[in-house]
């Protein structure tokens, strides 16, 4: 029996630890943040993690860590498997410069312009095998509403954003809608998918997202680190192959496969102080999933906005900590327990690229800091869980 790429182990986790950056410097900040010899062991403190992979902040790890983290998606893709690759962390950790969706940042170094080059490489030596159709959507889930990176009109109304980033909701537009279609393929309706043929167009789809992400608010860090990216690739592919399987038919069949690989930019995951008015603008987190996610704190409520012990929680990031828990344990899916995919918006959209036959990796970025030290804990505590 053929094994799907997702059987022998539902979700891998790698750590990535950056260099200290120049404030951490300014900052005479001390790296704690030790990585075992050899082993992908990283040591914090008492404490002790291993993972699939930890690269350090010596040497620039993006070509290793697209080899042995993303390459295996990449091909799968092409066999008709769905994948999603994460990047968790507090602001400042490293994500966007780890997958390349800052729009100056990891633009030539990060893990998408890794994915889009092998890709094409890829495509142009099957080409007489298949033919191939790839679209890109590039979206960011805030507040648990979805919008749109690529939409031109959007962009433009950046001087008219009321804290959205530059994207507003455009009269007669509908909102974006997660769909799931009765045979469990989840869809976004009413965003832009664009048709792409060449890597340049690729590489504009990127390019325009990410600066729509970047620009129009003076807000820029606040949205930026409190949303969450999705930049998807769907490759749809008409296979050409002789019926060579012991049946009697001689002649040539086509097979149409489609698959898409996600590629996540998380919103931050530090756990912002309950101080000042800023929390009462989050409408995130429910009892549900707090009860579910942690164990034994104590859960306020207050108007829609929920605590933990004081601090407020990502939506999506406490669903997404959930469903990656709940797939990961072998005894829980054998017995098929509920994975709560309906909790947010992010884990709704992933669902189809999540578990089952699909792939699944987790970079978790970490600052070696010692002023950073807590959120590094909670991040490595996290992706532990995920494993
Ligand atoms: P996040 O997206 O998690 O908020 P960023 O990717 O924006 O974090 O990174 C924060 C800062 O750290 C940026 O100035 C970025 O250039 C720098 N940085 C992140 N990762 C690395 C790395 N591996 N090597 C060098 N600089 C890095
Ligand atoms: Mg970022």
């Amino acid at each position: 029996m053929e094994t799907s790429p997702g059987e022998d182990c539902c979700v891998k986790v790698a750590v990535h630890i950056r260099p200290l950056i120049g404030d951490e410097k300014l900052q005479g900040c001390k790296d704690c943040v030790s990585v075992v010899h050899g082993k992908p062991q990283v040591q914090i403190g008492t404490h002790s993690f291993t993972f699939d992979h930890v690269y350090g902040s010596t040497a620039s790890p993006s070509t290793a860590m697209y080899q042995e983290c993303v390459a295996p998606l990449v091909d799968g893709l092409f066999q008709g498997y769905n994948a999603t690759v994460l990047a968790y962390g507090q602001t400042g950790s490293g994500k966007t410069y780890t997958m390349g969706t800052g729009f100056k940042d990891g633009f030539q170094t990060g893990l998408i312009p890794h994915v889009m080059n092998s890709l094409f490489n890829k495509i142009e030596t099957s080409k007489n095998q298949a033919e191939f159709q790839l679209h890109v959507s590039f979206i960011e889930i805030h507040k648990e509403e979805v919008q749109d990176l690529l939409d031109s009109v959007s962009v433009n109304k950046s001087e008219t954003a009321n804290g959205h980033n530059g994207k507003v909701n455009i009269p007669g537009k509908p909102p974006i809608q997660i769909r799931e279609s009765s045979n469990g393929v989840i869809t976004l309706a009413g965003s832009t998918e664009r048709s792409v043929r060449t890597l340049k167009e690729m590489a504009d789809c990127l390019e325009q997202g990410s600066l729509s992400r970047a620009t129009g608010s003076t807000n820029m860090n606040n949205q930026s680190s409190r949303s969450h990216a999705i930049f998807t690739i769907t490759m749809e592919q008409m296979r050409k192959s002789g019926s060579n399987d012991g049946n009697s038919n001689e002649c040539m069949t086509e097979e149409y496969l489609c698959a898409k690989l996600h590629l996540v930019d998380l919103a931050g995951s530090e756990r912002a102080k309950r101080t000042g008015s800023d929390g009462l603008r989050f409408k995130e987190g429910s009892c549900f999933d707090i009860l579910n996610g942690f164990e034994s704190v104590s859960c306020v409520m207050v108007v829609d906005i929920f605590f933990i012990a004081g601090v407020h929680i990502n939506r999506g990031l406490l669903a997404l900590g959930n469903v990656i828990s709940a797939l990961g344990d072998e005894k829980k899916r054998k017995e098929g327990v509920h994975v709560p995919y309906r909790d947010s918006k992010l884990t709704r959209l992933l669902q189809d690229s999540l578990g089952g036959n699909s792939r699944t990796v987790m970079i978790a970025c970490i600052s070696p800091a010692d002023i950073n030290a807590e959120e590094t804990l909670n991040t490595l505590k996290y992706a532990n869980r995920a494993r």
